[in-house]
């Protein structure tokens, strides 16, 4: 069993979408085909939910015609027959008579979230409908009926498992089971999401919950990058990483990866296929268990709005549970701690949710002086073997030259090395660590 993602740009465009029709009826044997919502719906989407929120209606109203026009032309180009062209104007007018319904009602945190819901229910749809119109077996799977969060946002796998497999047995005769991505129910049973992106984390948790061969994410770049590619000219895919890298590089702001991924994959050992569907020859990236034997750094990723909190305080010097303390303030409001550098009297903490800051700085000022620095971006260096690689430090501070690193946390992991930088000096990191560590020129 194969779990095969495609993101929003490999369904953006009705030649698109057909080409992915192609590619899965050549993959063998049955899969699970996640699909994300056509690019760029969801970000309307989400703005016509805060013009809704915000009661602009003629605004909301204006931003739903111009998706309408958009999808009537998209399924007139993608479906080749008159009896399919009508049932895609159907499809388009029940959905967009939901969205004005949507606009017109009490409108709130929930129906918002339904709102967001809809791009992954259109797209399986039209998609569904294009391998039907095309004689190709297919099935739908609805993520609604069996994906689930519990009260902390955190997906249930048992039970995605359990209710998956049953609905899976019925479509036996069917080599493709199409799937929305991103959408489940939370513990009320309300329509939620897994967060932006969350695309993956749907493949990735299907993939563990039937246990598949390999999951699949199929984008629009061929596969992880040794560096930002955004910012950094000469950058190249990555053949192989493990669970561990990956992880990092996808927390640390690769965009390729929703951050949750890899956990499920890992916990089954499912390998993660990363690959292009714009040149699908290309390798790709595969993520799975596999160490090389060779220390290497392998890769670069940065995140932005980071923070830095510095608490000082000579009630730390020989004390012990101080940290503790410290610590349990941020638990406390449920912020989590991406890098910490502690000398005897003071330390320092970056967290990147800053929704309880105010609440947080409060707590900790009855443990010292405090002090808060914002625009601050971590680059992580990602790799093999970091800790016994001899001279690897020298190179990466041969690397940034003059560029002033206010924190730096190494040791902590095998695979990381985390520089914390102001976020004006990121692209220049980034690129001075390109030359560094990868001989590559700007
Ligand atoms: N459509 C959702 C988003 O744009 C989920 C995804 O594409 O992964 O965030
Ligand atoms: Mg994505």
């Amino acid at each position: 069993m194969l779990v095969v993602k495609f993101g929003g740009t490999s369904v953006g465009k009705p030649e698109r979408m057909k080409k992915i029709a192609c590619l899965v009826t050549d993959m063998p044997g049955q899969k699970v085909v996640v699909l994300s919502a056509l690019s760029g719906t969801t970000n309307a989407l989400v703005r016509m939910g805060e013009l809704i929120l915000a009661k602009q209606a003629d605004a909301a109203t204006q931003e739903i015609d111009q998706l309408e026009k958009h999808y009537k032309q998209f399924v007139d180009e993608l479906y080749a027959g008159e009896a399919y062209k009508a049932i895609g104007e159907e499809i388009v007018g029940r959905f967009f008579g939901l969205f004005r319904r949507l606009a017109a009602g009490h409108f709130d945190d929930r129906s918002y979230r339904e709102l967001l819901a809809q791009g992954e229910l259109i797209s399986t749809e039209l998609f569904y409908r294009h391998l039907q119109e095309q004689n190709i077996s297919s099935g739908l799977l609805p993520a609604l009926d069996f994906m689930s969060i519990d009260e902390n946002s955190e997906p249930e796998l048992e039970k995605i498992s359990k209710r998956l497999k049953p609905m899976m047995a019925s479509l036996h005769a069917a080599d493709i089971l199409i799937t929305q991505g991103y959408i489940c129910r939370n513990h009320l049973d309300e329509i939620d999401n897994l967060k932006r992106g969350g695309s993956d984390y749907t493949a990735s948790l299907i993939g563990a919950a039937v246990k598949a061969k390999e999951i699949q994410i199929w984008t629009d770049i061929d596969g992880m990058h040794n560096n930002d590619p955004r910012i950094v000219k000469n950058t190249f895919p990555i053949a192989n990483l493990t669970f561990d890298e990956a992880s990092e590089l996808a927390y640390f702001g690769a965009k390729i990866l929703h951050p949750s991924t890899i956990v499920p994959a890992r916990k089954y050992n499912v390998p993660v296929l990363l690959k292009n569907t714009m040149d699908e020859k290309a390798a790709g990236t595969v993520i799975s268990d596999k160490i090389s034997s060779q220390s290497e750094v392998k890769a670069l990723a940065a995140k932005d709005g980071i923070t830095a909190i510095n608490i000082k305080s000579s009630r730390m010097l020989l004390a012990y549970g101080f940290l503790r303390k410290v610590f349990e303030v941020f638990e406390k409001y449920k912020t989590s701690i991406d890098m910490i550098a502690t000398s005897e009297v003071a330390v320092t903490v970056t967290i990147d949710d800053l929704k309880s800051l105010d609440k947080i700085v409060e707590e900790l000022k009855s443990l010292g002086h405090i002090e808060v620095e914002k625009n601050q971006s971590i680059i992580c260096i990602v790799g093999n073997g970091l800790a016994d690689k001899s001279g690897v430090l020298k190179e990466v501070f041969n690397a940034l030259g003059e560029i002033q690193v206010r924190m730096v946390s190494f040791g902590g992991s095998d695979n990381n090395i985390s520089l914390l930088v102001n976020t004006s000096q990121k692209d220049n990191s980034l690129k001075a660590l390109n030359t560094g560590l990868f001989g590559l020129k700007e």
